[in-house]
């Protein structure tokens, strides 16, 4: 019997970082580890951090003594119940020639990893990556985009407003904290770009307000819907039941829960995302579809690209 493949991730160091605003830090990470990572074809590219437990003795083991940390093996070495912890985060750029990679992280206060992981991060501090995963490329033929974000979700909304054709159209709303927390995005001239700030109401209530008010202009239109997992949950419902949107034409997730941390959100998911679709498949009003369905990477292909990191779909 074939020996199981083993799992590796990238041994990177941080580069510099800086605040990109009040309430994001941008960190740019790099090294030998990153040759031959190209740019990805997805807008949302992600890679995972791996928290590896302080009780993991340190150098972590390399593979042949190169830049790669052989995951199986820190994995042997954690205590009990207590393995390496993930986040994703959205790649913002990539210099392949500088081996950089460049990532914006929502500082949300001390709870969690790569919130206050990206607050002290400092150049030379070491991190393990793994990816990059990713599902969604903009149509170039849709007749409308809506890209619906909070800050986590900023990075690949700034991504894919760069890479959409100049006779784009469409809307970007995109919510954050104030307007000093409004980022330089380059969006083609007929994608309009509408800031919403969440003051003192919840995570993503305003989000939902602003695209729910917008006119809705005809089905060929392609979504990208990502921030707090609740806000997404009520989008998705509205594009898919209200608007009658196929699944084809949308790309949602969750990628945070509001007072429960990443271990807590990916519990339960795929129960949770099951029940949704049901749900929605029941109620979903019929629309004729303009167009046949564009080729879309599905769950298991974003899954499979991204080694452990979390799969695509509603989560
Ligand atoms: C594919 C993918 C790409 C992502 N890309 C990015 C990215 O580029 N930049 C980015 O900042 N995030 C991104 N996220 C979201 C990020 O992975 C989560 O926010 C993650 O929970 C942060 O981990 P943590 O260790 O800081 O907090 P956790 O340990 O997960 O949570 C601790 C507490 O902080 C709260 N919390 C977590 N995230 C936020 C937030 N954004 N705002 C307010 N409160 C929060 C939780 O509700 C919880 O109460 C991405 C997620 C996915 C799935």
């Amino acid at each position: 019997m074939p020996a199981a493949r083993r799992r590796h991730a990238r041994l990177v160091e941080v580069v510099r970082s800086r605040w990109l605003t009040p309430s994001v830090r941008r960190v740019v990470v790099g090294g030998p580890a990153l040759a031959g990572l190209e740019p990805s074809p997805y807008a949302d590219a992600y890679v995972t951090l791996v928290f590896v437990p302080p009780e993991v003795p340190r150098p972590l083991p390399r593979v042949d003594g190169g830049p790669w940390v052989d995951l199986d093996a820190v994995r042997d070495a954690s205590p009990r119940d207590l393995g390496p912890r993930l986040r994703s985060l959205t790649v913002r750029h990539l210099d392949p020639s500088a081996l950089e990679l460049t990532l914006d992280v929502v500082v949300h206060g001390t709870a969690g990893l790569a919130g206050p992981w990206a607050l002290s991060a400092t150049p030379g501090d070491e991190l393990l990556l793994l990816g990059p995963g990713g599902g969604y490329r903009p149509d170039p033929q849709a007749s409308r985009h809506l890209l619906a974000a909070d800050a986590s979700a900023l990075p690949a909304v700034g991504v894919a407003l760069s890479r959409l054709p100049r006779h784009a159209v469409g809307d970007a709303v995109l919510e954050v904290p104030g307007p000093e927390d409004e980022v330089a995005l380059d969006p083609p001239p007929a994608v309009r770009v509408h800031w919403v700030h969440q003051g003192g109401r919840r995570p993503g209530d305003r989000l939902v307000e602003a695209v729910t008010a917008l006119p809705w202009a005809g089905d060929d239109v392609h979504a990208f819907v990502h921030g707090e997992a609740a806000a997404v949950r009520r989008l998705r419902h509205y594009l898919r039941v209200e608007r009658g949107l196929g699944l084809k034409r949308l790309s949602v997730s969750g990628y945070w829960r509001l007072g429960v941390d990443e271990e807590g959100r990916r519990a339960g998911r795929r129960d949770r995302d099951a029940a949704i679709e049901e749900s929605e498949r029941s109620r979903s009003v019929t629309r004729p579809r303009p167009a046949p369905a564009r080729p879309a990477r599905g769950r298991g292909d974003r899954a499979a690209a991204a080694g452990a990191a979390p799969s695509s779909g509603s989560r």
